[in-house]
C-alpha cells in the first residue's frame, strides 16, 4: 500500500509592535528578566486590558496580503490553563470569531503553482518564559507575557515535508516584507506546530493526526515531518492504530516524542474576554491599510522576470529578502546586467552571506562595488576566475576592486606573445604529453590549458590560451 502525508501548519509569529498588546510595556528582545512588566502583563487583580492598535493593524494588513476575508466583527476570548509562565491564568485570544479568514498563499513547488489555503489568523497574547537552571531550581521571566502574537492556520493542504518548509519561507517573506514580524526563528519570534496524518495514496478521508512542537528552522520542518511521516506508516504497516497526541521534536536525536496524548490535552473552557469590547473594523480603515500595502513577494517575482529577463528560479531567491532584492535592483540601476549581477549574488555573495552567517543588511558590501568588479570583467582587465578572488578581496576589505587588481598585479594577459612564451615552455617541460596529443589524445588540451594557466598565476585571457594552445600543439 501506498501513503500519502496531509499536514497543516499552525504559525505563530511576534509582531513588531513597541508596546505589548494589552499595556503599554517595551517588547525589547534580550532585556534583563522581569524588567518590562506591570501589573497587567503580570495578571494583578482588577486592572483592564486596552488593545493595542498597531497589533490590530499589523494582523489586518497580514492578513489582506495572505488573501483573508477581514472580519467586520470578531472577539476575544479567554483560554483557560494553568502553568507558571502565565500569570493571570488565561491567555487572551481569538476562539469562535478570529480577525481574518479563509485565505491562502502560494509556493512553487516543481515549477507548479500551488495554493494552500489559510483557515484563519487571529491575534493572542505571548506567555512569559521558563528557565530551568541547571542547579535544579526553575525562574520565569515575565518579560515576553503581554507580547502580541498573530497565530496563521493553514488548512491541511500540504503534502510534502518539502512544501511545508516552502509555505514556512514564504510566509516568513511575507511577514517581513509588511515588517510586521522579524522572522526570527532562533529567538522565537516565528515558531511553527504541523500536523501531519497519513492515508493511502486516492483516499479522501483524512487520518488521525498528530501535532510536532518545538520546531525552530526549516530544516527542522522538514526533517520532523520526514521522521513523523515515516513513524506513523510503520505503524500501520504493523497493524497498529496512530493515536492523536502532541509530540515533541528533538533536534539531537533527530526524533519525535510523545508530550500528551488527545485525552490528556487541556479542555481550555473558552469563554467570550468580558474585560475587552468587541473589535469593530471599519471598511475605510481596511481600504486605508490595502492602500499603503508594501509590494509583496510573488509580485515582486513576477516583476523580475518580466523586467530584468531573469529565470524564475534566480528571481525567486532574489526577491526571498526584501533587502536583498533592494540591492539586486540598485546594482541593476548602477548598470549591471541583471542576470550578470544575479548570478553574482547567488554564487558568491549569498556564500560568503551564509558562511559568515550573515544578512545583506550586516555586511559592508555595496552594489556599486559589484558593478565596478563586474566592468573590470566585461572590459578584459581581469577574467573571471581572478574576479572572483578579487570579489572576496573587496568584499572582505572593502578597497576598491580596481585598487586591488592593481596593488595585485592581476591584470589579465591578452598579449599573444606572452601566452606563446609561456605554451612553449610548458610544452617544453611536458615531452611526453606532447607526444601523446599528437598520437591522438585530444583530450590533454585540458591538461596544457591548466599548466599555462598556472604559470601565468591565473592571470591570462582563458579564451585566448584555449586558441592557442590548440593552434600551437596542432602545427607540431
Ligand atoms: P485542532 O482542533 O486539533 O486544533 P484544527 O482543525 O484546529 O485541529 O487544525 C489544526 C491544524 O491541523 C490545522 O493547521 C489543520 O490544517 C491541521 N489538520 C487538521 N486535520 C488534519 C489532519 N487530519 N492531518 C493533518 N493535518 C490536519
Ligand atoms: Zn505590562
Ligand atoms: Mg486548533
Amino acid at each position: 500500500m501506498q501513503y500519502e502525508a496531509v499536514i497543516g501548519l499552525e504559525v505563530h509569529a511576534q509582531l513588531l509592535t513597541e508596546s505589548k498588546i494589552f499595556c503599554g510595556c517595551s517588547t525589547q528582545f534580550g532585556a534583563e528578566p522581569n524588567t518590562q512588566v506591570c501589573p497587567v502583563c503580570l495578571g494583578m487583580p482588577g486592572v483592564l486590558p486596552v488593545l493595542n492598535r498597531k497589533a490590530l493593524e499589523y494582523t489586518i494588513k497580514t492578513g489582506l496580503a495572505m488573501n483573508c476575508k477581514i472580519s467586520p466583527y470578531s472577539r476575544f476570548a479567554r483560554k483557560n490553563y494553568f502553568y507558571p509562565d502565565l500569570p493571570k491564568g488565561y491567555q487572551i485570544s481569538q476562539y469562535e470569531l478570529p480577525l481574518c479568514e479563509d485565505g491562502y498563499l502560494e509556493i512553487i513547488t516543481d515549477g507548479e503553482r500551488r495554493k494552500i489555503r489559510i483557515k484563519r489568523i487571529h491575534l493572542e497574547e505571548d506567555a512569559g518564559k521558563n528557565i530551568h537552571d541547571l542547579s535544579g531550581y526553575s525562574f520565569v521571566d515575565f518579560n515576553r507575557t503581554g507580547v502580541p502574537l498573530m497565530e496563521i492556520v493553514s488548512e491541511p493542504d500540504i503534502k510534502t515535508p518539502k512544501e511545508a518548509a516552502l509555505y514556512m519561507k514564504k510566509l516568513r517573506a511575507i511577514l517581513r516584507y509588511l515588517g510586521v514580524c522579524d522572522g526570527n526563528l532562533e529567538q522565537g519570534s516565528l515558531r511553527c506546530d504541523a500536523n501531519v496524518s497519513v492515508r493511502p495514496v486516492g483516499s479522501q478521508e483524512y487520518g488521525v493526526k498528530t501535532e510536532i512542537k518545538n520546531i525552530n528552522s526549516f530544516r527542522f520542518v522538514e526533517k520532523a515531518l520526514e521522521y513523523e511521516i515515516k513513524r506513523q506508516i510503520k505503524l500501520i504497516n504493523n497493524g497498529e492504530k496512530i493515536i492523536q497526541e502532541t509530540r515533541l521534536w528533538d533536534s539531537i536525536t533527530g526524533t519525535t516524542q510523545s508530550m500528551r496524548s488527545k485525552e490528556e490535552a487541556h479542555d481550555y473552557r473558552y469563554f467570550p474576554e468580558p474585560d475587552l469590547a468587541p473589535v469593530v473594523v471599519s471598511s475605510d480603515w481596511i481600504e486605508k491599510i490595502k492602500k499603503n500595502m508594501p509590494e509583496l513577494p510573488d509580485a515582486k517575482i513576477e516583476r523580475f522576470i518580466k523586467d530584468y529577463g531573469l529565470p524564475a528560479y534566480d528571481a525567486e531567491i532574489l526577491t526571498e529578502e526584501k533587502s536583498l532584492s533592494e540591492w539586486f535592483e540598485e546594482a541593476v540601476r548602477l548598470g549591471g546586467k541583471p542576470k550578470e549581477i544575479a548570478n553574482w549574488i547567488m554564487v558568491e555573495l549569498l556564500r560568503i552571506l551564509n558562511e559568515e552567517n550573515k544578512d545583506i543588511t550586516e555586511c559592508n558590501f555595496k552594489p556599486s562595488q559589484l558593478v565596478e568588479l563586474v566592468n573590470l570583467v566585461d572590459k578584459g582587465i581581469i577574467n573571471r576566475n581572478i574576479a572572483k578572488e578579487v570579489f572576496e578581496e573587496v568584499y572582505k576589505t572593502g578597497k576598491s576592486a580596481e585598487f586591488i587588481v592593481k596593488e595585485k598585479g592581476l591584470t589579465q594577459i591578452s598579449d599573444d606573445s606572452v601566452i606563446i612564451e609561456a605554451i612553449k615552455q610548458v610544452m617544453d617541460k611536458n615531452p611526453k604529453e606532447v607526444d601523446r596529443f599528437k598520437n591522438g589524445e585530444e583530450k590533454l588540451i585540458g591538461f596544457f590549458v591548466g599548466q599555462v594557466m598556472k604559470l601565468t598565476k591565473g592571470k591570462a585571457n582563458p579564451k585566448l590560451v584555449n586558441e592557442l594552445v590548440l593552434k600551437i600543439l596542432k602545427e607540431q
